[in-house]
């Protein structure tokens, strides 16, 4: 019998794996999509003003050490390599980040080599914390205090609306600490942009006779989802289940689009560490296609602020509460032999894109698999 899989939302996620069971298995799938658009919060389009290709959800960047990822999405759109690097700003000055030597020495007014720059930070990281708990734990061991004050307490809270010391320390591993000048943003070598833009990648995965995809719907719990075979849910996980323990944690993100004729700040993304500027970052999205030439620009101020009601989840928080909740939500879907979930809020993780598409190559070969084994009983 041919398989009717109902797929919930067309991020990346659920367009990597619809793509994927589309191409290797005899199925039908549907994919819903309650967004007026595909691509999910990676969702790119032209700026009707300025013709500049937008990240409309905030900047996102593509990177990965996975070979296979990079040629999985550069079969289908143009990856062009792109030299991430940001600037932070904290009290007049402007910084690089990650931390590098460069940052160490213009924040301590020093000139010192890899090696001087390495003791010293050892000498002002905090020795009684053997195994961070949480992000500030892991800040203070790995960069002591001044440097954690100044770059990382007052963005973190106005980026996640708690104290540092409430949240994981992996939301700080994620960035580098270099005694080098490598300004890299990311430590994956492979970094780029798609050089037209997220949207057309999962136009191209969707772009299959056996996928058929309804925007503006909405999946009802409620509602009766027998004549499917398997959902893939990709959506948030407390949603799925009427979220009837209670809401997950997430942060929603604002974005304040402004116009300005020529270069507004010289490079694509810029941190604001002082708690006094209410934004985290502005984003001049012209930077994100240097190969391109455009005489205006458009930047956004991004600002952070709990989800209610109806905004659109952007960061799960992971609080010790969130946790909590998860546990039940994830006890519940494991019951559930036909519904699977994957994706950043299907799972309730920080995923980055790749991690995402990495995730959703697996969920569509072992599906596929059993359902081969299946047919073999
Ligand atoms: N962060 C910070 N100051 C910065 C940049 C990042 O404190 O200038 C912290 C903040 O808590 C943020 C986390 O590091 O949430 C991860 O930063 P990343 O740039 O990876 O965040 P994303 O681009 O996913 O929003």
């Amino acid at each position: 019998m041919t398989p009717n899989i109902l797929v919930v939302g067309s991020g990346f996620s659920g367009a990597v794996l619809a793509h994927q069971l589309a191409c290797n298995m005899d199925c039908q799938i549907d994919i819903w999509e309650e967004k007026s658009h595909i691509a999910g919060n990676c969702f790119t389009e032209r700026d009707r003003k300025t013709d500049i290709m937008v990240h409309r959800y905030g900047p996102h960047i593509f990177n990965t050490d996975k070979k296979e990822i990079w040629d999985f999405v550069n079969g289908f759109i143009q990856l062009q390599p792109f030299a991430h690097k940001v600037k932070a700003i904290y009290n007049g000055q402007v910084y690089s980040l990650p931390v590098t030597l460069h940052t160490i020495n213009q924040f301590f007014k020093k000139t010192y080599s890899p090696a001087e720059a390495k003791a010293f930070i050892e000498s002002l990281a905090n020795k009684s914390i053997s195994e961070p708990q949480n992000f500030e734990e892991q800040a203070l061991k790995f960069i002591g205090h001044d440097l954690y004050k100044a770059f990382f307490y007052s963005y973190t809270k106005k980026q996640w609306g708690c104290e540092p010391s409430e949240l994981p320390a992996s939301i700080l591993k994620r960035l580098p600490v270099r005694f080098n000048y490598d300004d890299s943003y990311y430590n994956n070598s492979l970094v780029g942009i798609p050089k037209e833009g997220y949207t057309e990648f999962v136009q191209k995965l969707l772009d299959r006779q056996n996928i058929h995809l309804t925007l503006n719907r909405k999946f009802l719990p409620e509602d009766d989802y027998s004549s499917y075979s398997h959902i893939f849910f990709t959506g948030p996980l407390d949603a799925f289940f009427n979220y009837k323990f209670g809401r997950l944690g997430y942060r929603t993100v604002t974005f304040e689009p402004f116009y300005f004729e020529g270069d507004f700040q010289g490079t694509a993304v810029i941190n604001y560490c002082d708690e006094s500027v209410k934004y985290t970052r502005i984003t001049e999205h012209k930077h994100f296609t240097p190969w391109e030439k455009h005489e205006k620009t458009i930047c956004f101020k991004e600002y952070s602020k709990e989800t209610s009601g109806s905004d659109i989840p952007f960061y799960p928080k992971r609080l010790a509460a969130d946790k909590k909740l998860l546990s039940l939500y994830r006890r519940e879907a494991e019951k559930l032999q036909n519904v699977s979930f994957l994706g950043r809020l299907a799972t309730y993780r920080y995923m980055d894109m790749h991690h995402v598409i990495d995730e959703a190559l697996h969920f569509a070969d072992k599906f596929k698999d059993a359902f081969i084994k299946n047919l073999k009983r």
